[in-house]
């Protein structure tokens, strides 16, 4: 048996029960493959072995009153899995979904994306399974309070550096940073994501969603082509959908979808963001709504954003929303590029079919680092007691996706299949991290 064959087996074993992190293992080893069969080097240090476990896993409870009165209890997670090149960073979520296996696909990942950006970040993601949704204002920073009183005694500015994701915004990353503030008695850059009056980045609300059009720019430039003149399907109408969505229709593309956990909005005659932004960004409402108020915009229920015919498809929800029926659907309407905005959105079967039809696709890893590197830029302006302009972070932001892209495609047409992003992605992303690693020792 391989060695890559051996850890993958002694993973499963040992998680079992996880099919998200393995999910996300099982396409990291399969895609390294070359790389790791190419010396020795990887199993004497047990690169493998190493790379699948975290350093740390913390599982807290977090209690809170609801508005009754009553005393509700979730659970909290912290995933700190890699430090080998910088900090631990990553995400906080907080969706009724959450659980460790897919607190630990999100840190694997993260630690691949984190190496990519170029930047000195290591690998890491939280949470919890509380339910933002339908949650007073009260509520939600009662929750975010008590959550960072557990919190605050594992992360710092130079340990672990957390932002938001899915349902955690600059709202909750407010409550956050003041209850850290309160207990540590420390102003630090602990948290990314954060208001512009008290040490955030402009840009950074912007940077996932730029980010994942410029570098699907980059792709698609590489053939000869670009987002003017293309219809665009997007899944979502959070943060990352919303700046995708902008980006897009900035470079001339026509984004005729947005959804959310409820259903699907189509606008032949493109979706007006304005619309969109008050409803989300304002009014915390469904995208239901956006249906009722622009004419000519059909609201659905059943069914998926994959169906409209569409050239380029930008995931932008959450992870396994686009299946292999999906795939096939959006082959067979002629898509042309597939980016991952949201965290492993296709299941394997559809990257698999997508890749057979040589539809051009770019994997979250890549897709959707923008975030986390703008992100690493708030550090720095943190550390330097700084702040940079929009321009001067958006033309950052486009110099890295660039940087990302490059790596990416170099990596496959080296070690894989030219245009393989899956494996150039995860290559190029792990040979960064196992030097560091090898480097330090055990
Ligand atoms: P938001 O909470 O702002 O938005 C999430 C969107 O996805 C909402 O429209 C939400 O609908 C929908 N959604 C969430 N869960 C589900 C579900 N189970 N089924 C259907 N729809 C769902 O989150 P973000 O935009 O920040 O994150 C979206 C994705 O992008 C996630 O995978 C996240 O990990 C990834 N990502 C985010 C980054 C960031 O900077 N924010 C950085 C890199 C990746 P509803 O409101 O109904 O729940």
């Amino acid at each position: 048996m391989s060695y890559i064959q051996e850890v993958r087996n002694a993973v499963a074993a040992r998680n079992a029960g996880q099919p998200e992190f393995m999910q996300a293992v099982d396409e990291v080893l399969t895609t390294i493959t070359p790389i790791v069969e190419s010396s020795d080097v990887y199993k004497a240090n047990a690169i493998l072995e190493r790379i699948t476990e975290p350093d740390r896993q913390i599982m807290f409870r977090v209690p809170w009153t609801d508005d009754n009165g009553n005393i509700r209890v979730n659970r909290g997670y912290r995933v700190q899995f890699n430090n080998a090149i910088g900090p631990y960073k990553g995400g906080l979520r907080l969706h009724p979904s959450v659980n460790l296996s897919i607190i630990k696909f999100l840190g694997f990942e993260q630690i691949f994306k984190n190496s990519l950006t170029g930047l000195p970040i290591g690998g890491g993601k939280g949470g919890s399974d509380f339910d933002p949704k339908g949650k007073s204002e009260r509520e939600i920073r009662e929750f975010c309070q008590s959550f960072m009183t557990e919190l605050a005694r594992h992360i710092g500015a130079d340990v672990d550096v957390p932002a938001g994701d899915i349902g955690v915004g600059g709202r909750e990353i407010g409550y956050m940073f003041g209850q850290y503030k309160r207990l540590k008695n420390v102003y630090e850059g602990v948290l990314t994501g954060k208001g512009l009056p008290y040490g955030g980045s402009l840009a950074r609300t912007e940077a996932t969603g730029y980010g994942l059009v410029y570098i699907i720019q980059n792709m698609l430039e590489s053939i000869g082509n670009g987002f003017k003149g293309k219809t665009v399907t997007i899944s979502g109408s959070g943060n990352v959908a919303i700046y995708a969505a902008q980006k897009a229709t900035e470079l001339g593309g026509k984004v005729v979808t947005m959804s959310d956990s409820n259903g699907w909005v189509y606008d032949k005659n493109g979706i007006d963001l304005q619309v969109v932004k008050d409803i989300k960004e304002v009014k915390r409402g469904r995208i239901k709504e956006y249906a009722d108020q622009v004419s000519g915009a059909e609201y659905h229920s059943d069914g998926k954003v994959w169906q409209v015919k569409c050239d380029i498809a930008l995931p932008c929800a959450t992870q396994n929303e686009l299946d292999i029926s999906d795939a096939k659907t959006l082959i067979k309407n002629g898509v042309t590029a597939v980016g991952e905005g949201a965290n492993m959105p296709s299941t394997t079967d559809a990257i698999n079919a997508f890749q057979a039809a040589h539809v051009l696709f770019m994997p979250a890893k890549a897709a959707n680092a923008g975030g986390v590197a703008v992100s690493a830029l708030e550090m720095s302006q943190n550390s330097q007691r700084l702040s940079w302009s929009f321009e001067e972070v958006d033309s950052k932001l486009k110099g890295i996706m660039r940087d990302i892209f490059n790596k990416t495609a170099s990596a496959a047409k080296l070690y894989a299949t030219p245009a393989d992003y899956v494996a150039g992605a995860n290559i190029a992303g792990f040979l960064k991290v196992a030097q560091a690693m090898i480097a330090q020792g055990v």
